[in-house]
């Protein structure tokens, strides 16, 4: 059956859901990182659930016409925006040519309704949803959250250019069959099997500060690159993964929930030749896959290849498999350095680091991501000018840091391109491509100091 839905909504999303620029943590976090239930889920005796999940339309199995008219959009964001005000869903609605990109919260009655609807639509037109099992593959529903750990409903939803800015404009993979997806028992037996195989984590470097994947043969963690957001994904791979090794090895991708891998992976397969697999669901999808092996008694929580817990995007902060009081954590408090895997953040004015700090430092301590995030604190307060917004801070130490590690040295963009859309052409390291500035917009969580560490024009438009 198929639903076109005509109707055009008040788009009230918008307005009431997003938060101020200034105040603007990693795209979609929620701030802060805990939440209060206010919702029915607090009274409902099956509580709340939250759903991850995407689709590009291209990507196999594809949707029958993959030509989404503009009109299409259109429909879908008022079937969406209607549906998540009727069901009183809250969360996080991404459309765009390319497909959708969905986190949503609400009572368990009301997110099963949701979906029913979803899966009814032409845009879920050639999935393969027909049985319990693989609607839980898909969507990815985990508990422990409701329409309150996205600020409560309704959802915010968005008809954008991409469903996941990688950064690149306009990238499209050449092709999509180019990269093995593996299914989480696939991928688990995978790191097992295989020698020469690099695990590698395509999330940001605080999200897999505190969980990740552990190769079985070696007891080493994966490889997680010290980037602060996925638009930062390409020049990483073309600096720090295309080289000699090509072609040689086997390389496994993750992230959350999949989404990111889809562009990350393949692109990291076209610029490095190597055999690139990627886990089908994500972390996410691993940890379900898990939970259910747990459950049937063919599996121990110890025997979880991930380590940790998932961060997601949402005030819950994180998930982690069922039995999760078998889950020790693999990350230190940034104040005490105790084991700790609860998430706060740097509390200076405009830094919004997300930082790992134990519950008792974060009442008795005032954690700071480092020093001189605290001086321009205490600077800014001596001028009277405690507010001092977001724009004018520099970037501090232990950010300058990390971006220097990772790079070697900061990006610099020509400076008679600087321009806040403006695009460069020819990365250092030759590859032609257009690197899309846009992506490190204020909008998009990064303070104007790091756009300015990459020569970014911070000046207002
Ligand atoms: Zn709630
Ligand atoms: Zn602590
Ligand atoms: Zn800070
Ligand atoms: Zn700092």
């Amino acid at each position: 059956m198929k639903e076109f839905s005509t109707e055009k909504a008040p788009d009230i999303s918008r307005s009431q859901v997003d938060i101020p620029k200034s105040r603007r943590l990693p795209n979609g976090f929620s701030d802060p990182v805990s939440f209060t239930c206010t919702c029915p889920a607090s009274s409902s005796p099956d509580g709340g659930q939250v759903l991850l999940f995407y689709r590009y339309f291209a990507a196999s199995p594809a949707l029958p016409n993959t030509q989404v008219s503009q009109e299409n959009l259109t429909s879908l964001e008022s079937f969406h925006t209607n549906l998540t005000q009727k069901h009183s869903i809250g969360g996080k609605i991404r459309i765009a040519q390319e497909g959708f990109n969905i986190t949503v919260g609400g009572t368990k009655e009301s997110i099963f309704a949701y979906t029913q609807a979803c899966i009814a639509h032409w845009s879920f037109s050639n999935l393969d949803l027909d049985t319990a099992q693989k609607q839980r593959e898909f969507f990815k529903p985990t508990p422990g959250g409701c329409s309150c750990v996205f600020g409560g409903a309704p959802a915010s939803v968005r008809v954008t250019a991409e469903i996941t800015p990688m950064g690149v404009t306009n990238y499209l993979p050449s092709s999509w069959d180019s990269i093995e997806v593996l299914t989480p028992e696939e991928f688990h037996e995978r790191c097992h099997a295989e020698p020469n195989t690099l695990l590698l984590d395509v999330r940001n470097h605080y999200e897999s500060r505190i969980g990740y994947f552990v190769d079985p043969r070696t007891g080493e963690p994966a490889l997680r690159p010290q980037i602060r957001r996925f638009s930062q994904w390409p020049q990483y791979v073309n600096r720090r993964m295309v080289g000699e090794e090509k072609g040689e090895r086997q390389i496994l991708t993750f992230c959350t929930g999949g989404i990111r891998c889809e562009k990350g992976a393949r692109f990291l397969q076209e610029r490095t030749g190597d055999r690139v697999a990627t886990l089908k669901g994500g972390i996410a999808g691993y940890l379900m896959w898990m939970d259910e092996e747990i459950e049937q008694g063919r599996k121990r929580p110890e025997e979880s290849l991930f380590k940790g817990r998932n961060f997601v995007f949402d005030a819950r902060g994180s998930t982690t498999l069922e039995e999760d009081d078998k889950i020790e954590p693999v990350a230190k408090c940034h104040v005490c350095t105790n084991s700790s895997d609860r998430l706060g953040k740097c509390r200076s004015k405009g830094c919004h680091l997300v930082l790992v700090v134990c519950a008792a430092c974060e009442l008795s301590d005032d954690p700071r991501c480092c020093q001189s995030c605290l001086d321009m604190d205490v600077l800014a307060q001596a001028d009277g000018n405690p507010d001092t917004n977001s724009r004018s801070r520099p970037i501090c130490s232990c950010e300058k840091e990390r971006e220097a590690n990772l790079w070697g040295e900061y990006v610099k963009l020509p400076k008679q391109q600087k321009t806040r859309k403006g695009t460069r052409k020819g990365l250092r390291d030759g590859v032609n491509m257009n690197i899309q500035v846009q992506s490190l917009d204020s909008s998009m969580g990064i303070p104007n100091e790091l756009k300015a560490a990459f020569g970014v024009n911070v000046q207002a438009t």
